[in-house]
């Protein structure tokens, strides 16, 4: 087999796999063997970049970053949809379609997906385009991101038109949602509010592999295109599951106003067993001739309606007002309620959030309350009822120390979290940090848990995570359902940890704002600790994407004596506190300030090896030619298009030698 062969059957396999796995959620091998074949293809393609292909499974993975996104024109605007609410209203809408459409009308319901609309284009076959709504003309080139997303064929099956859009609606499960927030909580981070956001949010990241390790999901509903030979909504939606696309199987095909009334009654209880979010119900004349003789108003197809499920709400009452320490001293409200079932789980429990949110809403104990289930899992307080308030009740007074430690809570300006500034001597804070530098994105320690921290703290083993090095065995064995041999595995865990690299030990440290992106920004940036040690706030926020928000925070870490000190023991212990020699050597930053576009197929290097070098380097890579565009490193086949705008805006093109040689005179 000629390695072009080897290539074709490895894309094909991988492109079968991924769409048992993420399409039909039925895999036919393991995760690991998945692996192995998808590295020796990209092992294969890195020594053939002559074999390169746009739609490669190993793309998948992303890397490619986009400062701007481009604004495209749809060929086919994005409407919107008209909401109905009432047997009435659709009974309503019936009566309109029926004077303007002759025979008998049918209908497919659909479910409302909630999350963020997407316009993907194919051309023969292959994903070349996807494009957010925007205001419905026109929205944003999202592919490089959409890209990653593993439910998106990039090539289809079957017997596809040559040119056709398809529109659905990206989305964030619940399953992934709840484990992204657990993560960014660990990083001292806001959970994000709920999945449509963060969904949205995902596809404007401008760093594509960050798009790639959100469990992101694409449902499509619509097709859109000349001459498709479809004579039916429900045929469209069968036929695009054919064609590899995830096309959910709760869709209907009803002949009556009745029938969808029932299928919306199904849904309305049966949506919480859905491992996404849905909010109503999407009723479609099914005939595609009678859909174009009704045609658009000017937002909305006439041969449409969304029929929105309501918001679930129930009354209880609030029993008491609890407050939670965090890791980085934030103190949280939580209502604790009288159990009540809503959307089919009990509540017992609901964030508070801030203490304005309590004053706001004007929120007592012995309150009578509105609680709601919307996008967010956490269910919250909408209200009050306000009537059943007892005369005797008062205002709830927030608390003014910490129900840990006692201290006085303290509140920044412009902020609406309240903290315990105890950081030494408040216990959730000192084995919160703990717990977080031995985790498993930090350092890793094998041996050691959580629960075990809490009791090295408690014990006086241990106050903070320097002192983790300082542990014997000899101290540990005492301890509480502690052998032998886990002592041992504990002592050998922490002595292991000084293998973690750079980046890591930083996200470890439990700066707030700095999660394991920001670290890895500011390790590429200052390479060693004293540097960022040393640079000033104006400094920090030079950083490609260092906010003030995070460059204040890292300031006031290392302002902080005690801090310093901490890093000084580290240091003292063989800790990784900069990056390593290897790793230095290959890098420079003599490519600092300048843009790099790299487009075509190369010969001597991977065009992401290529990307690296430019990074290493201290260079940026774009995706697009812009008039911030330094050079464009043009290989074999670059796209007129792009040689056309580079033109247009007189950027040196180079060649992969000139540039190859740029790097080497100057290192
Ligand atoms: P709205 O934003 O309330 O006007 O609702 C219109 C949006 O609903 C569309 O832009 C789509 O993004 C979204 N939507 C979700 N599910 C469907 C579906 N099954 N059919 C059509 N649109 C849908
Ligand atoms: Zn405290």
């Amino acid at each position: 087999m000629s390695t072009k062969q080897q290539i074709d059957q490895l894309r094909e396999e991988l492109r079968q796999h991924n769409y048992n796995y993420y399409v039909l959620d039925t895999p036919t091998i393991s995760d690991y063997e998945f692996d192995m074949m998808l590295k020796e293809l990209q092992q294969l393609e890195e020594k053939h970049p002559e074999y390169y292909d746009a739609n490669s499974p190993t793309l998948r993975v992303g890397g490619e970053v986009t400062k701007n996104f481009e604004t495209v024109v749809h060929e086919q605007r994005m409407y919107s949809l008209d909401n109905s609410y009432s047997k009435d209203d659709l009974l309503g809408w019936e009566t309109r379609i029926k004077k303007l459409v002759d025979g008998e009308v049918n209908y497919t319901c659909e479910l409302k997906y909630d999350g963020a609309s997407i316009s993907l284009t194919y051309e023969k076959g292959e994903l070349v385009r996807a494009v957010t709504r925007g205001d419905g003309i026109q929205g944003d080139n999202v592919t490089t991101n959409v890209k990653t997303i593993k439910s998106v064929p990039l090539k289809l099956k079957g017997d596809f038109p040559d040119k056709f859009d398809i529109r659905g609606e990206i989305v964030l499960p619940y399953e992934g949602f709840a484990k992204m927030n657990q993560e960014r909580i660990a990083a001292g981070e806001e959970p994000y509010a709920n999945p449509r956001n963060t969904a949205s949010g995902s596809l404007k990241l401008q760093d594509s592999s960050e798009t790639a390790r959100r469990p992101l999901d694409c449902l499509l509903y619509n097709l859109a295109g000349d001459r498709l030979g479809i004579v039916s909504q429900y045929e469209s939606l069968e036929k695009a599951r054919d064609w590899g696309f995830k096309v959910p199987e709760e869709s209907r095909l009803v002949h009556s106003i009745d029938e969808v009334l029932d299928f919306v009654n199904f849904w309305d209880e049966k949506r919480h067993d859905l491992p996404y979010e849905t909010d109503g119900v999407v009723v479609k004349v099914n005939n595609i001739q009678q859909q174009e003789e009704l045609g658009f108003t000017a937002k909305a197809p006439r041969w449409a309606m969304a029929y929105k499920f309501k918001a679930e709400q129930v009354v209880t009452k609030l029993n008491e007002i609890t407050y939670q320490v965090g890791r980085t001293g934030a103190i949280t409200p939580v209502a604790n309620l009288e159990p009540v079932q809503l959307a089919g789980t009990t509540v017992k429990r609901a964030s508070l959030h801030n203490a304005d949110q309590i004053e706001k809403l004007d929120i007592r104990i012995d309150d009578t309350v509105f609680v709601e289930k919307g996008g967010e899992i956490i269910p919250k307080i909408v209200g009050v009822d306000f009537e059943k308030r007892s005369e005797n009740s008062t205002p709830t007074e927030y608390i003014s120390s910490c129900p840990e430690c006692k201290t006085t809570l303290t509140r920044k300006e412009g902020e609406a979290q309240h903290y315990c500034p105890n950081e030494l001597g408040c216990p959730p804070q000192v084995i919160g940090r703990i717990q977080h530098y031995i985790s498993r994105k930090a350092m890793d320690i094998e041996g050691l848990g959580g629960e075990t921290v809490a009791l090295l703290v408690k014990e006086g083993l241990v106050a903070n995570y320097a002192d983790l090095y300082e542990i014997t065995k000899e101290q540990v064995i005492p301890l509480e359902r502690m052998a032998e041999k886990s002592a041992d595995n504990l002592v050998a865990g922490i002595a292991k940890s000084k293998e973690i690299p750079f980046e890591r030990v930083l996200f470890g440290l439990g700066i707030r704002y700095v999660g394991e992106t920001v670290a890895k920004k500011l390790v590429k940036h200052y390479k060693v600790v004293d540097a960022i040690i040393a640079a000033t706030e104006e400094e920090l926020v030079s950083v490609d994407e260092i906010g003030v928000k995070i460059a204040q925070s890292v300031r006031e870490f290392f302002d902080e004596e005690r801090n310093r000190e901490l890093i000084t023991r580290l240091k003292g212990y063989g800790i990784q506190l900069q990056v390593s020699a290897d790793k230095l050597a290959s890098q420079t930053d003599i490519l600092q300030g300048q843009t790099f576009v790299v487009s075509g197929v190369f010969e001597k290097v991977s065009r992401t090896e290529l990307k690296k070098m430019i990074e290493d380097n201290g260079g940026k890579v774009s995706s697009s030619i812009s008039s911030k565009t330094s050079y464009i490193v043009a290989g074999a086949n670059m796209g007129p298009s792009k040689l056309e705008k580079a033109a247009k805006l007189g950027t040196s093109i180079i060649s992969e030698d000139d540039f190859l040689n740029l790097i080497a005179n100057e290192n």
